[in-house]
């Protein structure tokens, strides 16, 4: 299983997760044409797409996408805010349910954001577990079995109180941004009440440009846990497969 990056922040989220045989679009937040060329124009590998919120960072091009015959699944406040509520190629779903698309069986989480978002558990026989959360500030379920995360670590503490400091940031930005993101001491406290034993990949998804630092953080997540870690960069592409212990 290959996990192709399209883009993992403010400007744009979207991933791809490639089987032999099968694709998930994980976020619409890049145009189609970009998907299209991650699978290679094998748009018949995609079995369909899942969006966490309503925020065009993560759904911009959800109508694109369903024009293109994707079967895309949402939250009903993502297509109402694009207008295509009941529209053929959408399927509303719901927080705490279990769904299936191809060979993937998608869990849903409820998630802490400014508008209703989702987290999910999306499982495959060719690669395990994978936990996928952003735009939390946090997670508060444990969720057992993992081969693979990809968690928010959006901004530290310590650097957005320097860019208010040297006017980098206004300060009015401060609030929405503690009640929307993750803080990557919050990401790290995550990981630390996680089993990780199976775990063979943490990657780090929707950094902010200016309140993160990417290697510090690969590098304070990586000395906690001791896995392989990652920060996700559009035009990267990491292997996903289960490894056999
Ligand atoms: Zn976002
Ligand atoms: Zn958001």
């Amino acid at each position: 299983m290959k996990l192709h990056i399209l883009g993992s922040n403010s400007l744009g989220n979207c991933y791809v997760l490639e089987s032999d045989t099968e694709a998930l679009i994980i976020e619409a937040g890049v145009r189609m044409a970009n998907v299209k060329k991650a699978v290679r124009w094998q748009l018949n590998k995609v079995v369909g797409a899942i969006v966490t919120h309503s925020h065009r960072d993560h759904s911009g091009h959800v109508a694109e996408m369903i024009a293109s015959g994707v079967l895309v699944l949402a939250l009903e406040d993502v297509f109402k805010t694009h207008n295509i509520e009941g529209k053929p190629f959408t399927k509303s779903i719901v927080p705490n349910k279990g769904y299936k698309v191809g060979n993937f069986r998608i869990f849903t989480l409820n998630v802490k954001h400014d508008v209703p978002c989702l987290g999910f558990i999306i499982s495959h026989p060719a690669m395990g577990k994978l936990l996928f959360i952003t735009d939390t500030i946090t997670l508060d379920v444990r969720v057992p079995g993992l081969n693979h995360i990809m968690i928010e670590a959006n901004y530290a503490d310590d650097i957005v109180e320097e860019n208010i400091g040297s006017g980098a940031m206004p300060e009015a930005m401060r609030p929405r941004l503690l009640n929307s993101h993750m803080e990557i001491e919050q990401t790290k406290a995550i990981l630390a009440e996680n089993d990780l034993s199976q775990v063979d990949n943490i990657i780090l998804i929707h950094l902010s440009d200016g309140n993160s630092n990417e290697d510090r953080f690969v590098r304070e997540v990586r000395e906690l846990t001791g896995k392989p870690v990652y920060a996700a960069d559009a035009g990267m592409t990491l292997d996903l497969s289960i490894q056999p212990y």
